[in-house]
């Protein structure tokens, strides 16, 4: 197969691509750089099976030959406010390619009559009142908070997926992302794990914000891409959970992380940065994913933060 990834040289996107060559298809990545980084896809410079093109899919997309299959991840991806890279200071950009760029990424599979796979978030529950979450939970979410210029683009984007389904019969997937953590995450990209290994490997306290009781299940990204390709290979339309059930408080974590690294420094409890929507509490329900793919996680979080941790540790 010939697939388009949209947001390939971001994090998952890298590895995506990585498992996608694995399996012999070759692979095009469109991404605009704004978050992501030709490092992540050098090591695949070159091959002729792989191929980069620097656009902005917020705007017209033109591939050249045939395309089987979109895999549309383009999106700023962090909520945190403090980091250039977060959607809060990139919030007319995360709009947009989740509104302008998911539309771009249909008509390109439709002009190519290939099927797309969205890269959805479990942020489209916002902050949840059901617990754990299903997919037939339709969330609790700010339509103009802080989160909302990504909650509503992916919102969004799930439905205009869905109406090409429907009304253009394209073959589509959604896949609703739970946080996910792994190598290549940016060292500045102000999601939690990637701030508590580069203050515990600097030997600073760890920056909790809030009380540090709000949870989160995290999935290593071998886990993920894993489930994004059974998923790829599968006939489901509706909305699917893929992340790792096992949830833990923040709290928790980052006495994981300091236990890891053998970091002395503590933690730091910083009650004003905690930003007004962060969900209290998250945490799939992945029976559809079991029952549907036959997938679960098969790493657990010491064994993939460990993994995370030799990675950060050769670029800080
Ligand atoms: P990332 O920031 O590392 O990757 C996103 C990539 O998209 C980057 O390379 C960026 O440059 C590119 N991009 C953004 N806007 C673009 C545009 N207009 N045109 C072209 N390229 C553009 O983030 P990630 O964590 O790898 O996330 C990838 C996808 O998975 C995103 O759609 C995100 O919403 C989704 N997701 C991720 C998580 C997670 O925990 N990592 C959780 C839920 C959903
Ligand atoms: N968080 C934290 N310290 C940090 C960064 C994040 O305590 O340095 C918290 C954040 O407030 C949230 C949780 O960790 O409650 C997960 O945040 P992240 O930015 O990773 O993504 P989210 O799961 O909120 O989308």
């Amino acid at each position: 197969m010939r697939i388009l990834v949209t947001g390939g040289a971001g994090f998952i996107g890298s590895h995506l691509c990585g498992r996608l060559l694995h399996e012999k298809h070759d692979v095009i990545v469109v991404d605009n750089l704004i978050t992501g980084s030709l490092d992540n896809i050098a090591h695949l410079a070159g091959r002729e099976d792989f191929h980069f093109i620097k656009h902005d899919v917020s705007n017209f997309i033109y591939i050249p030959g045939k395309v089987d299959i979109v895999m549309h991840l383009a999106s700023p991806a962090s909520p945190n406010p403090n980091s250039p890279f977060g959607y809060p200071q990139l919030p007319i950009q995360t709009l947009k390619v989740g509104a302008l760029g998911t539309h771009n990424a249909l008509g390109v599979a439709r002009a190519h009559n290939a099927s797309l796979l969205l890269a959805s978030t479990s942020e489209v529950y916002g902050d949840p009142k059901e617990h754990p979450q299903q997919e037939s939970y339709w969330g609790h979410v700010d339509p103009v908070g802080l989160r909302s210029v990504y909650d509503e683009a992916k919102r969004f984007a799930e439905a205009i997926t869905m109406a090409y389904h429907r009304y253009h019969g394209l073959q589509t997937h959604i896949a609703r992302i739970f946080n996910t953590y792994g190598p290549r995450m940016r060292l500045d990209d102000g999601r939690v794990i990637p701030n508590f290994l580069c203050q515990s490997l600097r030997g600073e306290p760890l920056t909790i914000y809030g009380d540090g009781n709000q949870t989160r299940s995290f999935c290593y990204v071998d886990d993920l891409v894993d489930g994004l390709y059974k998923l790829l290979l599968s006939e489901e339309r509706e909305p699917v959970n893929l992340g790792n059930p096992n949830e833990i408080s923040i709290q928790q974590l980052a006495l994981t992380v300091n236990h890891l690294t053998q970091n002395p420094a503590g933690i730091q409890l910083l009650h004003d940065q905690r930003a007004p929507g962060d969900p209290q509490q998250r945490q799939p329900d992945i029976t559809r994913a079991k029952d549907i793919l036959g997938w679960e996680p098969q790493i657990d979080l010491e064994q993939g933060l460990m993994k995370t941790i030799e990675d950060f540790r050769r670029r800080l």
